[in-house]
């Protein structure tokens, strides 16, 4: 007697949408297509770079008016900048203006504030 090989209803990792396999291939699939498993692999890259490479370590800009978020490996922990033109820029007298006028309207605007209340 010969069973019948019925396909299995499967619920796809990815987004949740019911397939159907054959039995032998029950263990196996996961994703209904080729792109939720390729969703799903390019989504577990990013989690691996993150989990495996703690030597990475994200750093924000020194150069105040950028501010930008950027990663380091282990060789440039020590950086400070995003970019050697934030670097560059940092050194400049024009950064160093541009720092003390903020710094003057943040007084005033802090004055503003506790003149109005
Ligand atoms: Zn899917
Ligand atoms: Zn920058």
């Amino acid at each position: 007697m010969c069973k019948k090989k019925e396909p299995i209803k499967i619920i796809c990792h990815n987004c949740g949408s019911e397939f159907f396999v054959l039995p032998w291939r029950k263990h196996k699939a996961k994703y209904c297509c080729r792109k939720c498993l390729n969703e799903v692999q390019g989504r577990s890259m990013v989690e691996y770079h993150k989990t495996h490479n703690p030597r990475t370590i994200k750093k924000v800009c020194k150069n105040h008016f950028c501010k930008k978020e950027f990663i380091v490996t282990s060789k440039g922990l020590d950086r400070k900048f995003c970019c050697t033109e934030c670097f560059r820029y940092s050194t400049s007298l024009e950064y160093k203006e541009r720092r003390k006028k903020e710094k003057v309207v943040k007084n005033i605007t802090t004055i503003n504030k506790i003149w109005s209340l």
